[in-house]
């Protein structure tokens, strides 16, 4: 076979359970460790290693980590190919030419690389104009730091700058090698922030040290949609972080927007963002108001109503035994959301947790608000961006239900 290697160990071969062979030959992109039943010997973090189904024929090749519960992050089914250079290189090129045509000149936000839906498994790539974010998510990328620099820059050419940040789990492993979260791998431009363009709007991304990595690109067409349905509204942005639901709700003609959120920090940043676009007249022209509180007890207590609610919080299950507890604070919020809603106003709840399924997310909102006893439709779900593909279900995070309240 062409990609074993002619010196070194011998290429680290591995066998799974049935399960797991079912799982992988249909796509699933994650072997567990103990779904690995055999191994030629130990694995080292990052090597490539070779799946064989039980009848010894090629099943997959993936990225060994044995620092991760995810044992195995596979790269490729069918037939065997040589992982050299050549072929990490067409992949990147293949990702990225993936988002060609999504966007107009208006947009220079979005995503790259979606992790394993795009086949770079526990790496996302994100671009805010001229600059890179490259977001990394396991130790198995750091022996390919500089290749991955290479590969991205082959096939983005006009690539100014690419910073790297490092999920928290896998920043040990890099500190020690001398990497450190933020860093530019590319290019001299050290400022935190970078403006972007999301639909001709403003946006300040920190790609230093913001959430993910820097904005949530993920909701831009939930924004987009907002933006539509805003004219001369009253709108409440519930975890508004840097205002982006906000901008666009100022830009479609709302009166006013009210952006909640606990951190003061995020409340700066949208005021910033508003200071950004304030030549816009619509912009410039809304009542921008800003309350620091926890979103769920505001809900419930503070004052007034609004005719658009959004309602946006983070992750509320970022671990399966938090699944319960998440799917409760979302009943909590869509009803005391709800209860901020106008005669005729509307609603949109969404959750990230990608522990919480989309029926149960979309069911604990119908339960929720049905309690209010008002009267109501649900005018639209929606999903993940088209520059956010998700080929397995724990990729599916993002759900969003739009309602739409009659009385
Ligand atoms: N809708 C945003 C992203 C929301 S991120 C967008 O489209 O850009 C989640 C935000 O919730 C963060 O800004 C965080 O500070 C805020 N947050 C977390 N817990 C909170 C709470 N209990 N009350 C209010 N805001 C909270």
């Amino acid at each position: 076979m062409s990609n074993i290697e002619r010196t070194g160990p011998p290429r680290l071969r591995l066998r799974l359970t049935p399960a797991a062979e079912g799982a992988v030959r249909s796509g699933h992109p994650w072997v567990y460790g103990e779904r690995i039943r055999e191994s030629n010997r130990e694995g080292r973090s990052g090597e490539v290693a070779v799946v064989y189904d039980r009848k010894d024929r090629f099943l997959a090749l993936g990225l060994y980590d044995p620092d991760s519960p995810i044992r195995l992050r596979v790269l490729h089914t069918g037939k065997p190919v040589p992982v050299d250079d050549a072929w990490w290189q067409a992949r990147m090129a293949a990702a990225i030419a993936r988002r060609a045509g999504l966007f107009g000149a208006d947009t220079d936000g979005y995503r790259l690389v979606n992790g394993e839906s795009d086949g770079w498994p526990a790496l996302i790539l994100d671009r805010y104009a001229g600059a890179l974010v490259l977001k990394l998510y396991s130790a198995v990328w750091l022996e390919r730091v500089d290749d991955l620099v290479r590969w991205i820059r082959a096939a983005e050419p006009s690539v100014g700058r690419v910073v790297l940040r490092l999920s928290r789990n896998a920043q040990a492993a890099f500190e020690v090698a001398g990497y450190r979260d933020g860093q530019n791998l590319f290019g001299a431009d050290a400022a935190d922030s970078v403006v972007f363009h999301e639909d001709g709007l403003r946006f300040w991304s920190d790609v230093v040290k913001g959430q993910k990595t820097g904005f949530f690109l993920d909701q831009r067409e939930n924004r987009r949609r907002v933006g539509s349905l805003s004219a001369g509204a009253e709108v409440l942005n519930a975890f508004s972080f840097s205002g982006g639901f906000s901008l666009h709700a100022a830009r479609g003609g709302a009166v006013s927007v009210t952006d909640l959120d606990i951190s003061p920090h995020a409340l700066d940043a949208a005021r910033r963002n508003f200071e950004l676009n304030r030549e816009d007249p619509r912009v410039s022209g809304a009542r921008h108001q800003s309350v620091q509180a926890d979103a769920f007890e505001w809900l419930e207590n503070g004052p007034g109503r609004f005719d658009v609610v959004i309602c946006d919080p983070p992750s509320l299950a970022k671990r399966e035994h938090e699944r319960a507890g998440a799917i409760e604070a979302y009943r909590r919020l869509a009803h005391a959301a709800a209860g901020k809603v106008r005669p005729g106003g509307l609603l949109l709840a969404a959750s990230c947790s990608a522990h919480v399924l989309e029926e149960e997310f979309h069911a604990a909102v119908i339960e929720a608000v049905d309690r209010t006893d008002r009267r109501y439709e649900v005018v639209e779900r929606a999903a993940h961006a088209p520059d956010h593909p998700a080929t397995f279900d724990e990729a599916r995070y993002l759900k969003a239900v739009y309602l739409r309240f009659r009385d």
